[in-house]
């Protein structure tokens, strides 16, 4: 599943092939991905040009001179091939360049989706309204007003989208390890001085993601380039019974439905 880094690398491939370029010719081969497409998508992206590309959580968006921001989100399975030497089964949505370049939104799955919004009213658009602040451009101060008197476990507020948008499940497990936090501490009680290593911890983990991504874009010049998917090694996360470097063993529990992975040395 794309989490926020693989996300960004996308955006930043993508950028490479559309930004400045007019869209020559938009196909959207199926009526919905995890809902309906805008129907009007042909209308109003053929024949204008990309203004900008960027990321917020982990959706991404393309923004059009004609004022339109193509929304994106990759779901579980989702990502965009690049130039494709031929029609995938699962490419749902292709974009032409005027250049001749030919993005193809790939989606086996489906629960990702495509929405088009008015970039003057983005911020109201609802999936985006309730969004907390970026994970990159957290302040800990902040973080603790929103921590304030709540009893849930950390690791379960940190997932929730209204208190920091766009992280995941194996970055809140991450960047807890690295800052020394227990996932199961209640988030009112974190100190100020913790949650400034953890904001701190965070901002790490996802960069050496994002780092890790961007020394892959090469690979996205050649035809059937994928978009977004990287290997990335982890320190906790799907290490259960896997030894610590302090000489602990990596422990996993359930919090939320969802496994979470801590060692009960290094983390209190
Ligand atoms: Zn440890």
């Amino acid at each position: 599943m794309p989490e926020l880094p693989e996300v960004e690398t996308t955006v930043r491939g993508l950028e490479r092939v559309l930004a400045g370029r007019r869209i020559a010719r938009i196909e959207a081969r199926r009526p919905d991905l995890r809902r309906a497409m805008p129907v009007d998508l042909g209308q109003r992206l053929t024949g204008a040009r990309v203004t900008r590309l960027w990321r917020r959580a982990k959706y991404g968006v393309i923004e059009t001179d004609r004022g339109d921001s193509l929304v994106f989100h990759l779901g579980m399975s989702g990502h965009w091939r690049i130039d494709p030497t031929e029609n995938g089964k699962h490419d749902h949505f292709v974009i032409e360049t005027d250049d001749g370049r030919q993005l193809a939104l790939n989606d086996a799955r489906r629960f990702g989706s495509l929405d088009l919004v008015r970039a003057d009213v983005l911020g109201e658009w609802p999936p985006f309204a309730a969004l907390g602040p970026e994970p990159l451009e957290l302040d800990a101060r902040d973080l603790k007003k929103r921590l304030a008197g709540r009893t849930a476990a950390i690791k379960l507020l940190l997932l929730d989208q209204r208190i920091v948008a766009g992280l995941g499940n194996i970055y809140v497990c991450e960047a807890l390890y690295r800052a020394g936090i227990h996932p199961g501490r209640t988030g009112g009680s974190v100190s100020l001085q913790r949650l400034t290593r953890l904001v701190a911890s965070i901002s790490e983990v996802l960069a050496e993601a994002i780092a890790a991504g961007g020394s892959t874009l090469r690979d996205f010049a050649s035809p059937d380039g994928e978009l977004g998917y990287f290997s990335k090694s982890f320190s906790v996360y799907d290490r259960e019974g896997r030894p610590c470097g302090c000489g602990g063993t990596v422990r996993r529990v359930v919090q939320g439905g969802r496994s979470t992975f801590y060692c009960p040395r290094c983390q209190h």
